[in-house]
């Protein structure tokens, strides 16, 4: 008997349906492909009732992960990253129709989520505590770093492959159990990830998937977030999304990591190298279209140098077409839905109506976007505040290095940064200087590496991944003394 699911599937819109059950079956979810509207990938389409047994088979995995020794955490670890890199074709095939991905975009993603996982092994004989001197005569005072528990970690689709390993890499290196809950709109790639730990040989419930249809993100997540085995949370998403999780585990005081959205500001000074700067802003606002939260979406210039520096960028950007991913001709692919066409086009109708230059692209009917350069932007118009996360960047004028820092912090986000100077004490000083997370000094605002601490300031959350920063994040830190005897106590 084939249950048809109208009213769930208008409510998730047409880029994920729910496709019915059969009496007896799970039921599945399709994703749909931006691109050419067919079926990318079908998944379960999990239920919040499904959620407690998925949570206690994790902490039974917990249970025996977290006594294992570093060693042997490394080598599983090790052997995930050669399983995921194995895995390239299908991880390619994956992105190109689930988010409608260029090849090289799966690739990177490939490659660095594979440095995350090696950079996790290697983090497993770095989790150190300390001794700390007692004020009692003869005691030994340590300070020691424990496994939490069960860690829930919620990826975005943006960039899947790294997004969907830092969730779980940092986590498992320090003895915990892991949830990746993913994307919707990406559950074939987030679920070729899983795969891999299991080729890699983690003992069973230590890693753990759940797969969602859109209409049930809330109720699922609300759920896990809910259970009492899932000790911490950590979210790469929307800042939106991130306020409503962040509410839930208040209710129980779990602890967040939170990965939110951006609104990264890349600054030209009157005396930056201006083909760098253009490289730079050309790489960091049209990679991945767009849609990657360190991408920039502010190119703000001293207004000396802004009428050359907006010149090269036109012509750098015109060298840059969209294609059909599939073709491999291209170095934009298509954006990931049709909301965000509608979001860009009206961005650009709102700051042309407010006196915006459109220098290059322009509004598009289709998922396959033009990369968009606006100067001239000011205050008024919507695209100089809210994350596009699209193909668009907008040039912001400046009067001066201090103009221009103080338009760089007139963002509610603080994720990524960037400064183009030939004078680097300038250039650190102005870093300083600037409310984010991270911050470049002649280098593009989109940079990540697996070793570096990265989160944001702001509404683009707080808590930080990578590197020895991530083991703050998932281990608890414990006061533990060995007292001498006998003891003396005033009463
Ligand atoms: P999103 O917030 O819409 O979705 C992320 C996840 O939240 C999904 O898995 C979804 O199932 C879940 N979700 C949706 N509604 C929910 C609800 N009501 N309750 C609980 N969970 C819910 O984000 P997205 O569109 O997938 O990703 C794009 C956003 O992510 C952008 O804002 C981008 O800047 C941000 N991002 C941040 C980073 C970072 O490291 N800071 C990295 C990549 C993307």
């Amino acid at each position: 008997v084939l249950e048809t699911l109208a009213q769930s599937n208008a409510m998730m819109g047409n880029d994920c349906r729910r496709i019915g059950r059969h009496t007896g079956e799970k039921m599945k979810f399709e994703r749909i492909n931006p691109l050419t509207g067919e079926c990318a990938s079908t998944s379960i389409a999990m239920q919040p009732g499904d959620m407690a047994s998925i949570a206690n088979t994790a902490q039974s995995g917990f249970e025996a992960w977290s006594q294992t020794g570093p060693n042997t955490r490394r080598a599983v670890l090790s052997k995930a990253a050669a399983a995921l890199e194995a895995k390239k074709d299908a991880f390619v095939d994956a992105m190109m129709n689930e988010v409608g991905a260029t090849a090289g975009w799966a690739m990177f993603n490939l490659t660095l989520a594979a440095s995350m996982l090696r950079e996790a092994a290697a983090l497993t004989t770095q989790i150190g505590g300390e001794t700390i001197p007692s004020d009692k005569p003869g005691c030994l005072a340590m300070a020691v770093r424990e496994p939490v528990g069960v860690i829930l970690g919620i990826a975005p689709w943006n960039a899947p492959i790294i997004l969907g390993v830092r969730a779980i890499s940092t986590a498992l290196a320090c003895g915990n159990a892991v949830i990746l809950k993913a994307s919707e709109l990406c559950p074939r790639t987030h679920s070729l990830i899983i795969e891999a730990c299991a080729e890699a040989g983690f003992p069973d419930g230590t890693v753990n998937i759940v797969t969602n249809a859109s209409a049930d993100a809330a109720d699922v997540v609300g759920a896990l977030i809910d259970h009492p085995a899932v000790k911490r949370i950590n979210f790469t998403g929307s800042t939106a999304v991130g306020r409503i999780i962040a509410k839930r585990a208040a209710e129980h005081l779990k602890p967040v990591l939170l990965e939110l959205g951006g609104k990264a500001p890349l600054l030209v000074l009157d005396d930056a190298d201006l083909d760098e700067a253009v490289k730079a802003a050309a790489f960091g606002a049209f990679m991945n279209q767009g849609q990657i939260c360190m991408s920039t979406e502010r190119l703000i210039v001293n207004e000396t140098v802004a009428d050359a520096f907006v010149e090269k960028l036109q012509a750098k950007v015109n060298t840059m077409p969209t294609g059909d991913p599939r073709e491999g001709k291209a170095p934009l692919g298509a954006v990931v839905d049709e909301r965000t066409v509608s979001k860009v086009n009206s961005l650009i109708d709102d700051a042309v109506s407010k006196g915006a230059r459109l220098v290059s692209g322009g509004k598009s009917d289709s998922v396959l976007m033009q990369a968009t350069v606006l100067d001239r932007v000011t205050p008024a118009m919507k695209i100089y505040r809210e994350e596009s996360f699209g193909p668009i960047v907008a040039v912001i004028r400046a009067q001066d290095s201090e103009d221009a820092v103080r338009i760089a912090n007139d963002s509610e986000y603080g994720l990524s940064a960037a400064i183009f100077t030939r004078d680097s004490a300038k250039g650190l000083t102005l870093a300083k200087r600037i409310k984010s997370g991270i911050c470049h000094i002649n280098g593009p605002t989109v940079h990540d590496e697996a070793q570096m601490p990265f989160g944001g300031v702001g509404a683009s959350g707080y808590g930080r991944f990578g590197g020895k920063a991530g083991i703050d994040q998932f281990t608890e830190l414990r006061w533990i003394t060995l007292e001498p005897q006998p003891g003396h106590y005033p009463i």
